[in-house]
Order: structure tokens, then sequence, then C-alpha cells
């Protein structure tokens, strides 16, 4: 995929540009690329698109919002390019749909109404699905593994309790809107190079609802919409993982004139452990034991998610090697059915010995046949006869 440009840079406009600064910078450059007065051109059919599609985003506060927080990356459904996307493959697309496709459908509907070649229209003022939100969770290894309950605080839009939503002050109720007399769009024929051209435009005095408020709600300015914050309690399962990604149906925000509230998406980050790790179900940890428990073999208790738990070191175990507890780690988060622990077993020299400790291990040497300066063939000098032997092949 490209590299696409900053979206502020397409329209040319500073990362502070109002509301109405996007909108004139945009309208400036759609009337200059417009496919309609570029035949043939294909440069200027990509910048029309470019234009369109950094539009979208940053006239929606919303989407705006994200796309400075988290940049492209906020807006591709995936793919491994998905540069500085801490969530891979899955993308985020948390702030409700968008797709160039859809940018194009809006752009054309903008410019040619009901004769659009790509025929039919979005209904504008239509129930609308509220645009879902994100929260960030952090949560320790054992309730990863042992599911947990969160309080996550959300600030969101909520339909205004004393209008309905309507807008409208109490005793009041939205009219009919004048200027577009209720069908939310405004018709307008113009004269263009190729003829008479006639535009349908979302109605700017109502935005397309066809209706208007003549005396707005105190508590949302007409809106119909206000803004709440709230503490959602988030039921975490036992089994997930870092990056897991949890949705909370309708706790998004709430929809547009009836549509439904979009979702909230939990995105849960897992604090390391002082002593386990993880792969998937399989917990991982390091047990220290002394060269003689690894000699000798031993019992030795080894912590596990579940409390303590004893396990036995056979005699002759080399260091580094993994044993197997059954059915101690982590329940999948399906079928809730335990993986096991891995120990990986550290084998510690002693670095500190007394001279009790010295004799003893001298005398250990001693019955191994083994001398501790020798000077006839020492390991090392194997090794070298090892490497000069393959010289002579
Ligand atoms: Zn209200
Ligand atoms: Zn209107």
């Amino acid at each position: 995929m490209a590299e696409k440009r900053d979206y502020y840079e397409v329209l040319g406009v500073d990362k502070n540009a109002t509301a109405d600064e996007l909108k004139k910078a945009y309208h400036k450059l759609a009337r200059k690329y417009h496919p309609d007065l570029n035949k043939n051109n294909p440069e200027a059919a990509e910048k029309f698109k470019e234009a369109n599609e950094a539009y979208q985003v940053l006239s929606d506060p919303q989407k705006r919002a994200a796309y400075d927080q988290y940049g492209q990356a906020a807006f591709q459904n995936g793919g491994p390019g998905a540069g500085g996307n801490p969530f891979g493959a899955g993308g985020f697309s948390g702030f409700g749909g968008f797709s160039s496709g859809e940018g194009m459908d809006d752009i054309f509907n903008m410019f040619f109404g009901n004769a659009g070649a790509r025929g039919g229209r979005r209904a504008d003022n239509g129930p609308r699905q509220g645009s879902d939100l994100r929260a960030d969770v952090e949560i320790t290894f054992e309730e990863a593994a042992f599911g947990t309950e969160k309080k996550v605080r959300v600030r969101r839009e909520e339909e205004c309790e004393t209008c309905h939503g309507t807008g409208a002050a109490a005793g009041s109720k939205p009219e009919t809107c004048p200027d577009c007399h209720g069908t939310g769009e405004i018709r307008m024929t113009q004269n263009s190079i190729f003829g008479q051209v006639v535009n349908v435009r979302t109605c700017p005095r109502c935005h397309g609802t066809g209706k208007i408020v003549t005396h707005p709600c105190h508590d949302c300015g007409g809106s119909g919409r206000v803004e709440k914050k709230r503490v959602i309690t988030v039921k975490i399962p036992a089994g997930v993982d870092n990056g897991s990604r949890l949705r909370v149906a309708g706790e998004g925000e709430a929809g547009i004139r009836g549509g439904r509230a979009g979702d909230l998406y939990v995105y849960l980050f897992v604090k390391p452990h002082k002593f386990f790790a993880r792969e998937g179900t399989t917990v991982l940890c390091e047990v220290p034991i002394s060269i003689v428990q690894a000699a000798l073999g031993a019992e030795i208790k080894v912590p596990t998610l579940y409390g303590q738990t004893t396990i036995k070191i056979p005699e002759g175990t080399q260091p580094n090697r993994v044993l197997r507890i059954k059915g101690k780690g982590i329940p999948n988060i399906r079928t809730g059915v335990k993986g096991d622990q891995l120990v990986q077993i550290k084998v510690v020299v002693p670095t500190k010995l007394s001279d009790a400790q010295k004799e003893a291990l001298r005398k250990f040497a001693e019955a191994s046949g083994e001398s501790i300066n020798p000077e006839e063939k020492s390991f090392f000098n194997k090794v070298k006869d090892f490497f000069d032997k393959k010289d002579k092949k």
C-alpha cells in the first residue's frame, strides 16, 4: 500500500483549521478536480478522491480526533502494512466503518444526486448508527487468566432525555424545513461546459433531516444529543491475552434518528508478571536448582497460578531441561480447557564456596577419576583434536 499523504496536507490547511476552513478548502479542491471537468485525467481523479477521503475524516470530529491521535492507522482495516498499529492484522476500526468507497458514494451523491452512476442514494435523513468507542484497559496476568470485571470510563453522546432526541424545547415540535419542504435535499440546475447539470445536495438548513427546530431544547441546544460521562462495567472473560479486543454491544454513542447505538471496543493490555510468562494457554517459568539437586535429583516446590505444587527433579537433570506440569496453565477462552505450565530448570553453579565445600568437590572429582588441572588430554585438547581432524578431511 502506498504511503498516504497527510490529510491536512491534502486539503492544504493547518492542524488547527476550523470546520469552516476545512469545508472551504475541500470545496475548492473538489471543484478543481471534479471528474466532470477533468475527463480522462487520472491524476485529477486521484486528487479528487484523495481530497474527498481527507475531508470525510477531518469533517467528522470523532474521526478527526482518531486521525490526530493514531494517524492513518486508525482507518486501515488490517494488512501487515498498518504501521504503528499495535494491534497488527486486526487493524483498528473502532470509529465506525470508513472506506474510500463510501466516500466516493458521498461525493457522487453530492454532485449528481439520483442521476449518479452508482444509482440509489444513501438515505441521509434516515436512521444512522452511532459511532463506536474505544477504551484501553490494563489488567494483571492473573486477571487475564481467570477473568475479572473492570469499570471503564467513557464520554459519549447520548440521546437528550429532555427532548427525547428531537432537539425541540418542551411544548414545541420540530417543523418541516421551509427550504427543502421536508425532503432534506436541494436541487439546483447549473450550466457547465457539458451542458446542464442538476445538482442535488443535502439541504444546508436542516442538514438533510427535513426538519428544523424553531425552539431548541435548552439542554442539548437543539442537537437532540448531549455528552455524558459514563462508567461501564465490562466483564473480562478468563483466558484473554495481551491485545485482546472485547466488543461491548450498544455502549458506543447514541444512534441518530432512531439508528442503533454504536459499540464500545475494549482493548486489553496485560501487565508483565514477575515470575510467569505465557504463550497462548501455556504458562512459562524458570526455576533455579543447585548442582547437587540436578545431579542427585530432588523434589522442589514450584509456584503455579493455582498455588504451590511439588515437582520431581530426576537424577542427572541437565541445565535448561523443561519439565511439564499438566493442567496448570491458562484456560482456553472458548473451551475453558486449561493449558500446561512449563518449568525450565536453571542449574545454579555456586560462586562462593567454603573450604569444606571446596574439599568435598575435590574429593568428588577424585572419585570421578577427574583431574582438576589436567596435564594430559583435557576437554579443550579434545576439542582441538576434533577441529584438527576436520581440517584434514
Ligand atoms: Zn434536548
Ligand atoms: Zn431542509
